[in-house]
């Protein structure tokens, strides 16, 4: 659904945990800091990164000494005499690692926008550095016994609000993470992280080794239905692989994806699609079924030493969802208008293929082949049309339209060469407020592909809003991998894209509005933190985007009504194969994680669930579950994959508040709300009843089930 935000959810998550781990006190006999990644910002508007200056060399002698000045503070905070306060615990913790957070603005660069081989290397050695200096924290007895005091005297004597939410965040960050065990629990739940690691590694080589030793080569009279720059791209693929002459269709979803939809030739899809589908599932050395199994039982006894019955039950006592049940419902709620639009769907394509005369019965590998027929035939929009109004600068404008509108934020461009960049086309704007001139921080805007820059688009910060320590404006940026124009030409985008780049900016539009005061409230939660930039992308489709930016780009007229219905129109198509494949593998990754572990065979348990689901024979899940590297290759979305289509619920439903309007979507009233209650507050009040202050109720699914083209049944 959302692929370009999964890497950096799971780069968030460690900077996160890194962050709110990690820990300086302010101490006159501070350690002189010499290493330019870790030395305080300088410069205009409250200090910058020297992004123009910093060296791959430096990087590792900064990371460790980020940590150890990290890990002393720790200890300072730890071994205080005297008695634990808010003060003197919980604000010692979130003032800390202030030169480690500073060489992390860095490191996030070197490894997503400007990495290389030598990077990798030194990335390669610190990893396993990051997670012992992380257990030297939460694993540090002095450290949790002061916050848990802070917590219980919270509890019997509440603090100010954001203050109490910072307390639970933060002992219930300890706590979930193993702190309250005793110590022989402890070494069992070290030991059982240590192991699971070594398999997330595992689980993840074999996956690529799959994806890397599963090539289809194609000859020339096998090309059929493919575009030219498809093909000049596969014949380079098979050139550099020593195959000369020939054409590489690789075991990833970048080449599958095209080859189903326009190869006309079957067998080959057939080929193609067997490939990419049973990666991690070939019954060879790399074959992951044994290693899930694995992970499931570890997993299980882990929260077992929790208390928990389930890990599902563990994960989600955090999230937006609360319990497995709520995220369940939702998905069993929306499961049987999907697999009744595929029915629909199928029958469209059949007739499609029976028409040509086609002798064939749709099976999984044609489905993306026949549903390209249709819709040409149902919806006649020519993409490379859409293209034509759509300009890279003009929509950098109408985003920057809709802030001064929703967020009354003026972006202005600094003067060049004021804000040291990168790379010499990351440009810089100023934000403030339109009224008072107010300084609210930076946007940096990385838009053009290179080599060394991870595929993609993606939103971060060097510096997040807080007030504690004094006032801190907001470092934010916007990443995407444009091919860059010839000089003087304009970039032209796909609808699609430039959807991706409108949600890009809903999250730096996110990061802007914050009026948290501790840096832990900046904290987002993995099932309510795509909300926010899922909603900002309607706006790219509102009157006053579309007249003043989305203009062709030689006769400079906005885009035609009939072309503005059409694609408006087109949006529910096949939305049938797109909300059933991924709605397959978010129950299965619940129902996995609900399911007793022992004696697990998982290859015959998907096989189960699926039957019980009445998964349509049509399609496969979107990600089967020998390589569903989401859920097995680490932490960061096991029970958490369901949260694409939580967020989603919202999104609909925020929407129609905006629909409904007397202003509509720029109603005045309407975007005070939305800045207060959904953006502003980041994580400093709990998102179902920041959302509640926003509606006036819960959310509800119907808003979801419209904007996808499903019937909605009255109760
Ligand atoms: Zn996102």
């Amino acid at each position: 659904m959302i692929n370009h935000l999964r890497t950096k959810k799971l780069l968030l998550l460690l900077l996160t945990t890194v962050v709110f781990m990690s820990c300086k006190q302010e101490k006159e006999e501070a350690p002189m800091v010499d290493n330019l990644l870790l030395k305080e910002w300088t410069g205009p508007y409250g200090g910058v990164p020297a992004f123009d200056q910093m060296k791959v060399e430096d990087v590792k002698d900064a990371m460790l000494l980020g940590m150890e000045l990290s890990l002393k503070d720790i200890d300072a905070i730890a071994n205080n005499p005297d008695a634990p306060t808010f003060e003197n615990t919980i604000e010692e913790m979130e003032r800390a690692g202030e030169e480690l957070d500073r060489g992390f603005s860095y490191y996030g660069i070197l490894s997503s926008n400007m990495s290389t081989p030598e990077f990798r290397d030194i990335q390669t050695e610190l990893a396993p550095l990051f997670s012992e200096y992380q257990s030297k924290i939460t694993q540090n007895e002095k450290l949790f016994q002061r916050v848990k005091t802070v917590y219980d005297n919270a509890q019997e004597n509440p603090l100010d609000a954001d203050q109490q939410r910072v307390v639970e965040l933060t002992y219930k960050g300890f706590a979930m993470n193993g702190a309250e065990l005793d110590k022989e629990k402890k070494e069992r739940y070290a030991a059982i992280n240590k192991e699971l690691s070594s398999l997330y590694t595992k689980f993840s080589n074999n996956v690529l080794h799959d994806e890397e030793n599963y090539i289809t080569y194609l000859t020339e009279d096998q090309l059929g239905g493919l575009s030219d720059g498809f093909i000049k791209s596969a014949a380079k693929i098979a050139a550099d692989k020593g195959q000369e002459g020939k054409y590489a269709i690789t075991n990833t979803r970048s080449s599958m994806d095209p080859f189903l939809t326009y190869s006309t030739e079957r067998e080959l899809r057939k080929q193609v699609w067997t490939n990419y589908y049973s990666r991690g599932d070939n019954g060879d050395e790399y074959d992951n079924n044994q290693l899930i199994a694995d992970i499931l039982k570890l997993r299980r006894e882990r929260v077992e030493l929790l208390g928990h019955k389930n890990y599902a039950e563990w994960r989600l006592q955090d999230r937006m969802a609360k319990t497995p049940e709520n995220a369940m419902n939702l998905m069993e709620a929306v499961w049987p208008a999907a697999i009744a639009r595929v029915a629909e769907e199928v029958a469209d394509m059949q007739a499609v293929a029976n028409k040509n005369g086609d002798k064939i019965t749709i099976e999984p590998w044609d489905y993306r082949y026949y549903a390209e027929k249709v819709r040409k035939a149902k919806y006649d929009l020519d993409s490379d049309e859409v293209k034509q109004y759509l300009q890279l600068d003009k929509l950098t404008d109408a985003m920057h339209y809709v802030a001064g509108r929703l967020f009354n934020y003026n972006f202005t461009p600094v003067p060049e060469g004021s804000v040291p960049v990168f790379h010499e086309d990351v440009k810089v704007w100023e934000v403030t407020d339109k009224d008072s001139g107010e300084n609210i921080g930076l946007w940096y805007l990385d838009p053009y592909a290179r080599q060394g820059k991870r595929s993609g688009a993606w939103a971060t910060t060097y510096r997040s809003h807080t007030t504690f320590d004094g006032k801190k404006n907001v470092l934010a940026s916007n990443n995407s991998n444009f091919v860059k124009p010839a000089p003087g030409e304009a970039l032209l985008v796909s609808w699609d894209d430039a959807t991706t780049f409108f949600h890009e900016f809903g999250h730096a539009l996110h990061f802007f509005s914050s009026n948290v005061k501790y840096p832990t409230l900046n904290g987002g939660v993995r099932d309510y933190t795509e909300f926010q930039s899922q909603l900002l992308e309607r706006w790219l489709s509102t009157d006053e985007v579309i007249n003043q930016f989305l203009v062709h780009n030689k006769t400079g007229e906005p885009m035609p009504a009939e072309l503005v219905t059409k694609i408006k129109k087109a949006a529910t198509f096949n939305q049938g194969f797109t909300t059933t494949e991924y709605l397959a593998s978010a129950i299965m990754d619940m129902k996995f994680h609900l399911a007793d572990p022992t004696d697990i065979d998982v290859d015959k348990f998907e096989r189960e669930t699926l039957t019980a689901l009445k998964m349509p024979k049509e399609l496969p899940m979107r990600h089967r579950t020998p390589h569903f590297g989401h859920v097995f290759s680490g932490e960061g979305y096991a029970t958490a994959y369901y949260g694409y289509m939580w967020a989603d619920v919202l999104t609909s439903d925020a929407s129609e508040a905006f629909a409904e309007a007397p202003g509509g979507f720029y109603d005045k009233e309407m975007a005070e709300k939305l800045v207060k209650y959904l953006f502003a507050p980041r994580n400093s009040v709990d998102p179902a009843e920041a959302y509640r202050m926003f509606r006036g109720r819960d959310a509800k699914i119907e808003a979801l089930m419209r904007d996808r083209g499903f019937p909605v049944t009255t109760e």
